[in-house]
């Protein structure tokens, strides 16, 4: 006998309403956008938007200098309780500086750190960041013990490809966002509005 579809749902419904009574703790979390795929630092700034429409303030430290005329840069600067900083003096991954892009990667982190210490900063974006462990810019235990001071119902979100173990297991929410395939690959141009 084939069990109906209103009993499954219902069965659903009950299982994920006990999920949802059993969540009841509040506090900023920690997010790990990572992966080879498409999406992580659109999607932090996704979340930047909702965070805003609940009036929360928030900060976004850019650790690598991409280019300076993105689309997420250019309007969000425009908004009240965006704080906008871009890594350092902008270094690029054209420099082939190593020291250079080291001293960029701590001033921009001495501009987070400032962010981890303010309660009213409801959200914090720190993109492109995990290029900084790669390259040995920043001590990760530093990093993680700042995070982990930080102010209790402060949000985190860091993205860039290769998360370190360290920071994923530090993590509440980690997304691996894995690369099928990207326009990219077939000779498309990064296109201003969706890439940038
Ligand atoms: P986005 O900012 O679009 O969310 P991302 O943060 O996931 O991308 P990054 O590694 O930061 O990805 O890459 C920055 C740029 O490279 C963006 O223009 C993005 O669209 C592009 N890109 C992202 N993933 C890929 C991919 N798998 N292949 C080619 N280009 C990519
Ligand atoms: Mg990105």
């Amino acid at each position: 006998m084939s069990i109906s579809h209103e009993t499954r749902m219902q069965k659903k419904k009950a299982v994920v309403d006990e999920k949802i009574a059993a969540a009841q703790e509040e506090r900023g979390v920690l997010l790990v956008n990572t992966g080879n795929g498409k999406g992580k630092s659109s999607a932090a700034f996704g979340v930047v938007a909702r965070a805003l429409g609940h009036g929360l303030q928030v900060a976004v430290v850019q650790f690598v200098k991409g280019r300076s005329d993105t689309g997420e840069e250019a309007f969000f600067r425009t908004q009240p309780g965006v704080r906008w900083h871009v890594g350092g003096e902008g270094f690029t991954w054209e420099t082939q500086d190593k020291e250079r892009d080291a001293r960029a990667a701590q001033a921009a982190w001495q501009v987070a750190c400032g962010y981890l210490a303010d309660p009213a900063i409801g959200l914090v974006v720190l993109d492109e960041m995990t290029y900084a462990f790669k390259y040995g810019w920043l001590d990760l235990p530093e990093v993680l013990a700042k995070l982990a001071a930080r102010p209790s119902l402060q949000h985190v979100i860091i993205t860039g490809r290769a998360a370190p173990d360290a920071l994923r297991d530090a993590a509440d929410t980690v997304s691996e966002i894995g690369n099928e395939k990207h326009a990219f690959q077939a000779g498309v141009k990064a296109m201003p509005g969706l890439d940038w």
